[in-house]
């Protein structure tokens, strides 16, 4: 962690924000609701700097590159990484869920489950619900066919493709492409100034967001009764999640990254935070590049690379969430998952990770994919979607501190070391 870096000073502010916010929303739900808006207005100004953040981090980073083919070795380490950690988390959320067995110790009204299941239809009508067509919708998603509406609609991904392209073309310009990366250097500075700026406001908007949540449960009177008869599930997420972010993630930061955990950890805490607030790793994006270089001691060119991929592409939370959701539903079900079964579960588990992207409960709509896969009926959704928002916002922060944990590593393998 660098000397100067005050923003890690937040976070005794931020955790008392936690503390408010929990208190007024649990205890005091109508005034959880009524400052909702100071998170909502929070979460705002994060999302206005997702694009401009994007595309100048990518830009610059390219451009820093010096020879194009090192970019493929730097998305190759990426990937390779980012895959390698997502396997990891599948493998620990089957294992777990196939120790525990929650599915069937779970006491379920039926009354929740007829409740939620037309809120399932709705919400997976038009989403891609087979394989191929997934892989479809990934590959397509890859290329936009108007920038100014893949910006307009924060589509992170195209907006990646878009930017590594133009900004190597800018270095075989010569004189006039300095000129434009000189510009788009000053954007990205000023933005990363402006995020500098908005982390002040964590507290107040981290703070207002889970007393709005809380507040809309009705507070915890209406929280406990929605958490208690899913408890055995949620408590194997939450200990499956908190093994991999805990344990596995940091002694790869270690091993790989040879980085002290617990500072990273502390570094970065102001970004998982507010993950865990927003349920969102693209509104994190902007604290998560400016805590990983300002906090992180990561370098511009490799943190302004692997983090906007890895807030699209790379969520170990998910991936691991995906897999205990799909057999918990499984033995629920009476299923019986084999070895066949986990195999699948483990692949598509994988891939519906990948598909989903950096907004709330992404992830439970890409899981149809993983339930099909197995011939799960995908009404299996319903079970667990009364819970998902508290889950969502546990396997946000690990996504992101996943990408955090590879931004350290990939930048220690492209021979630099990390400062944290
Ligand atoms: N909310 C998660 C994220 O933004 C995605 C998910 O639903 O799992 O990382």
């Amino acid at each position: 962690m660098r000397r100067n870096d005050h923003a890690s000073h937040l976070l005794p502010a931020i955790a008392v924000g936690i503390i408010c916010g929990v208190i007024v929303g649990g205890w005091a739900p109508d005034i959880g609701t009524a400052v909702q808006f100071l998170g909502e207005a929070f979460l705002r100004a994060l999302f206005l700097m997702v694009v401009p953040l994007v595309m100048s981090s990518i830009i610059v980073g390219v451009s820093s590159l010096g020879d194009v083919r090192a970019l493929g070795t730097l998305g190759g380490r990426t990937v390779a990484f980012f895959a390698g950690t997502t396997m990891i988390a599948v493998i620990v959320g089957l294992v777990l869920v196939l120790i525990v067995r929650p599915g069937e110790t779970a006491i379920m009204g039926k009354s929740v489950i007829e409740h939620e299941r037309n809120d399932v239809n709705a919400r997976l009508d038009d989403r891609p619900q087979t394989l191929g067509a997934l892989l479809r919708t990934i590959v397509l998603g890859l290329i936009p066919d108007n920038v100014f509406a893949a910006m307009a609609k924060a589509e992170v991904l195209p907006l990646i493709v878009f930017s590594l392209v133009f900004g190597g073309i800018l270095t075989t310009m010569g004189e006039r492409g300095r000129v434009v990366l000189m510009f788009v250097e000053g954007v990205n500075e000023a933005i990363m100034a402006m995020v500098h700026l908005l982390m002040w406001t964590a507290p107040i908007g981290i703070g207002a967001l889970l007393a709005g949540r809380l507040g809309e449960a009705g507070g915890f009177s209406g929280f406990w009764p929605q958490v208690m008869p899913l408890s055995a599930y949620v408590l194997t997420v939450l200990f499956a999640l908190g093994l991999h972010g805990l344990i596995i993630l940091p002694l790869l930061l270690r091993v790989v990254a040879r980085v002290n955990s617990w500072r990273y950890l502390r570094a970065i805490a102001p970004a998982l935070l507010t993950a865990f607030s927003t349920s969102s790793s693209s509104a994190t994006l902007p604290l998560t590049i400016e805590r990983v270089i300002d906090g992180g001691g990561v370098s511009r060119r490799v943190a302004g690379f692997v983090l906007p991929l890895g807030a699209t592409i790379n969520m170990n939370g998910t991936a691991l969430y995906e897999a205990i959701a799909a057999v918990f539903i499984a033995q629920t079900y009476g299923v019986e998952i084999g070895l066949g079964h986990a195999v699948v579960i483990a692949l598509t588990a994988t891939l519906a990770a990948i598909g989903a992207a950096g907004i709330p409960e992404a992830g439970l709509v890409t899981m149809v994919i993983v339930l099909k896969a197995v011939d799960l009926p995908i009404e299996g959704i319903s079970l667990i979607l009364i819970v998902d928002w508290l889950l969502d916002r546990c396997r946000t922060a690990v996504n992101v501190w996943g990408d955090a944990v590879g931004a350290a590593a990939i930048d220690r393998l492209e021979g630099r070391t990390g400062s944290a």
